[in-house]
């Protein structure tokens, strides 16, 4: 039976994404060695790290004046990382979940942190607005889509302040207006590439100004000035965002992956909105289109495993809600097809006609 991957993360790739990765896994580029015993600095692997950095300064329009680093740690690094090398007095946070508050916890460790808006007493089901961002703060950090509660924010936002953002599970899924962040990061399993890579883009002018020593590692500019370089970087999980970048690229670029996101979200929330079993769990104008929650409507609670059960033997996969919300998360990464997004409503319909 066909397989429907709708899993948060790791989640969905393009199939020739894996195909292509394993071929050069087994055999890299015709040298009779694996891409796994190949030394990061042979000339095969060079080109690799560059033609990626490209792909993402191209299909993003990353302005002069940015850097593009492949890291490893995930985005779980990144949350500590940017106030190592970016909070000097204090931080601005906007809280959407818990990423953000994760990213907020570890911010707390390098000086002060102030929440800006927090929509935690509605259980994250919607992205605060009419907000103000004190003008004294190193940066304001958001999460552009909050994989576990299925908000986002779609568009980039105009701030008076350096703006960082996670964008771990949309990257990539949209235009984005690089110029507006000092930071962008984002880990490689949902939207990117195989776990193992985490994605930062950073100005350059940003680095090399904090106040404090920042081990090597931990150092933005350490890892800008050797190209990706200082150590061993992970080179299959590099290889195979390099085949998404190329994936992307010849389906018609971040536009193209907008629009195909927004038509897979049309067709699945029109769903939800019109079948008597469900109901979607987050305000209409910050649903994700990335992360689509709902659970059943109330007087069919008892029907929520039945649902899961039927779901799963028609070849859905992923598709149980994160604790935190309950119910069901369909994620629709850029691999996720519009086929994919009809089989689920497929099932939806003939379980509504069972009851
Ligand atoms: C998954 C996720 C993370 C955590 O990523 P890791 O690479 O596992 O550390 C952080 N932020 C967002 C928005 C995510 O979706």
């Amino acid at each position: 039976m066909k397989k429907y991957n709708f899993n948060a993360g790791p989640s969905m790739l393009p199939r020739e994404v894996i195909e292509n990765t394993a071929k050069q896994c087994l055999d890299f580029n015709g040298s009779g060695l694996s891409l796994m015993e190949i030394s990061h600095r042979a000339k095969d692997f060079q080109p690799v790290i560059d033609e990626a950095e490209a792909l993402i300064k191209e299909l993003l329009q990353i302005p002069d004046g940015y850097s593009v680093v492949f890291l490893g740690g995930g985005a779980s690094l990144e949350f500590c990382m940017i106030p190592y090398n970016f909070l000097i007095n204090k931080a601005a946070y906007l809280n959407t979940g818990t990423w953000a508050k994760k990213a907020m916890k570890e911010a707390k460790l390098f000086g002060e942190v102030i929440e800006v808006a927090s929509s935690a007493d509605a259980n994250y089901t919607f992205i605060p607005k009419d907000w103000t961002c004190p003008e004294d703060v190193d940066y304001l950090h958001i999460t552009t889509n909050n994989t576990i509660y299925g908000t986002e924010i779609r568009k980039d936002i105009d701030v008076n302040v350096p703006l960082i953002a996670d964008m771990s599970s949309d990257i990539f899924s949209r235009p984005v207006d690089v110029k507006k962040y000092d930071c962008i990061y984002a880990g490689a399993q949902k939207n990117l590439a195989m776990a193992g890579v985490t994605l930062v883009i950073v100005k350059n002018e940003k680095l090399g100004k904090a106040p404090r020593q920042i081990p090597t590692m931990l150092n933005y500019l350490t890892h800008v000035e050797k190209g990706s370089m200082f150590n061993t970087p992970p080179v299959v999980p590099i290889y195979s965002a390099l085949e998404t970048l190329r994936w992307i690229k010849a389906n018609g670029g971040v536009e193209a992956m907008d629009k195909l996101a927004l038509q897979r979200a049309d067709i699945l929330y029109g769903e939800i909105e019109r079948n008597k079993l469900f109901r979607g769990t987050v305000k209409e104008e910050d649903r994700s289109v990335m992360n689509i929650c709902f659970v059943m409507n109330e007087e069919y609670a008892e029907l929520e495993k039945p649902f899961f059960e039927y779901a799963t033997s028609k070849g859905m996969v992923g598709i149980k809600g994160h604790r935190s919300v309950g119910g069901f998360r369909a994620s629709c990464y850029n691999a996720q097809t519009i086929e994919g997004v009809n089989a689920l409503v497929q099932c939806m319909k003939e379980f509504e006609a069972q009851h």
